[in-house]
């Protein structure tokens, strides 16, 4: 069975380089029916902050991203925090320490920093000098004996042969073991593992067969590799997943803002738009490894839009480029209107579910308004579909359909001026007395139809036309088509503002 994992270490909340890694563990997983599981790597006890594991949770639940096993969920490889697994990383280090493949070092920080400087000077690429590789079992024994503080160190001095390691993404990477540290280490004084040890142990231990992370554990790979063949273990395939960038190039970081997830959240970004974008980013460019017919099916253009179900469809390890990608937000504002369009379309229920979201923020804009019922509300959505490029933008978008328009503004009072007084006013009297006519009820009337026969006495231009009926119930130029506004403000709303706007 196909096992995959998302293992964030929670120092942080979780950002948008992390959710895209989450988000393709997932694919894979669905794609092929297997499983992946969330492993929090909380074992660097001076970096983990408090809430971190709820933020990560949080986000990865609105974003609609859920795994199969892991804290909340369960499942046969726990316990799923690392902190509480620290008996398997002292086994394993132990069985290494047995068989001389690891030893305790005792050195102090400033030996080490010393040692590290006099290496360097003689042009050596080794960063430490193995001195305590030298010591005795007694020797070893009696310091553990009396308290004295130790590391335990892979050694790299016996480890078996050293094939390139490849990398589903980045393929064969040569050279890549001259930059490891010398005899890196396992264990820390605080006798929790490192990262590197607990990563190897678990994805072992839990039979991870498939690990997509990000390019940042690139450089971390030879040696993981090494420790797999040091304890006589198979690994799994690897695939690192390309840096996300910013705009101008420079990488996405957490200190830059605008990356925490959970932001996009409260900014009112629909999840399925943040996933799609994220999911397009490192998805099939890699046009000269993959064989072009199943790069033409599987690679969506860059501004496809699709939904976590297409994505899947879509996905496959093959589509995966190393090229860097910039996360534009341009791209995410053109999604986003897009998932909007595709939930309006559903009907009532989806624009319903919109509606709902943004409820108490229209109430909160516009506290004294008797028009804030989520019905309502569902109306205006669906005739803002195609303007409205963030949910939270209705209330900006479309005031006039909770407070009366304000003609007073800049924008209104210019308008007036350039659609000139005499059409305007005749114009307006003539709609007034056309829907006077009008008994039936409002709903069945063609108000496009009324509408487009009043154009020609008053002036040869369609948009002039409407520019004057949606100055008179909007006050504002731009907006959906005047029949669907006056539909959705109601006859006797409607008839009011012609009136307002007339005097
Ligand atoms: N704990 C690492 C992180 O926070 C994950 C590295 C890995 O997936 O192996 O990103």
């Amino acid at each position: 069975m196909t096992l995959l994992r998302f293992a964030p270490s929670p120092t942080g909340a979780l950002h948008l380089g992390g959710l895209r890694t989450a988000l393709y563990n997932f694919l894979y997983a669905r794609k092929v029916g297997g499983k992946w599981i969330l492993r929090l790597e909380d074992t660097d006890t001076e970096r983990t902050v408090p809430g971190g594991v709820d933020n990560i949770r949080s986000a990865l639940e609105w974003a609609g991203v859920h795994y199969d096993h892991g804290p909340g969920v369960g499942g046969p490889h726990g316990p799923y925090f690392q902190s509480e697994r620290l008996d398997l990383y002292h086994n394993y280090a132990d069985k290494l320490l047995k068989s001389g493949h690891a030893y305790r070092c005792f050195c102090t920080q400033e030996r080490l920093a010393e040692t590290r400087e006099r290496l360097a000077r003689t042009g050596s690429n080794r960063t430490y000098d193995k001195a305590c590789l030298n010591l005795t079992e007694e020797e070893v024994a009696r310091r553990v004996r009396a308290g004295e503080k130790s590391v335990v160190r892979l050694n790299d001095g016996r480890l078996p042969d050293r094939p390139f390691p490849k990398d589903i993404v980045f393929g064969s990477l040569r050279d890549s073991h001259a930059s490891l540290p010398t005899d890196p280490i396992l264990l820390k004084s605080d006798q929790f593992p490192t990262y590197h040890l607990a990563s190897v142990v678990d994805d072992h231990e839990m039979g991870i067969t498939h690990v997509l992370r990000g390019e940042e554990w690139l450089p971390s790979l030879p040696l993981h590799l090494d420790l797999y063949a040091t304890l006589g273990l198979k690994p799994p395939e690897f695939g690192h997943l390309p840096l996300l960038l910013n705009l101008d190039g420079s990488k996405m970081s957490k200190r830059k803002g605008d990356v925490q997830v959970l932001d996009y959240m409260r900014r009112g970004w629909e999840p399925g738009a943040v996933l799609n974008w994220l999911a397009l980013a490192g998805w099939g460019t890699n046009h000269e490894v993959l064989n072009g017919e199943s790069l033409r099916k599987s690679s969506p253009d860059s501004t496809e839009v699709m939904n976590l179900t297409e994505m899947v469809q879509g996905f496959d390890l093959s589509v995966l480029t190393h090229r860097r990608s910039i996360l534009d937000p341009m791209k995410l504002e053109y999604l986003n209107k897009h998932h909007l369009m595709r939930e309006i379309a559903t009907g009532s229920s989806g624009q319903a579910r919109l509606a709902e979201r943004i409820h108490q923020k229209v109430k909160t804009a516009f506290p004294a308004s008797q028009y804030t019922s989520v019905e309502h509300i569902a109306q205006v959505i669906e005739i803002l579909q195609g303007r409205l490029t963030n949910l939270q933008d209705v209330p900006l978008l479309a005031p006039y359909f909770f407070v009366e328009p304000n003609y007073a503004t800049e924008e209104a009072q210019k308008m007036l001026k350039s659609l000139g007084d005499a059409s305007y006013v005749t114009a307006l009297d003539n709609l007034i007395a056309r829907l006077e006519e009008e008994n039936g009820e409002w709903s069945d009337l063609d108000l496009s139809a009324i509408l487009h026969a009043q154009i020609q006495p008053i002036t040869k231009s369609t948009k002039v036309y409407m520019t004057i009926i949606r100055h008179a119930l909007t006050g504002m130029k731009a907006g959906p088509a005047a029949a669907d506004i006056m539909r959705v403000l109601g006859r006797e709303r409607s008839q009011q503002r012609l009136l307002s706007a007339r005097r």
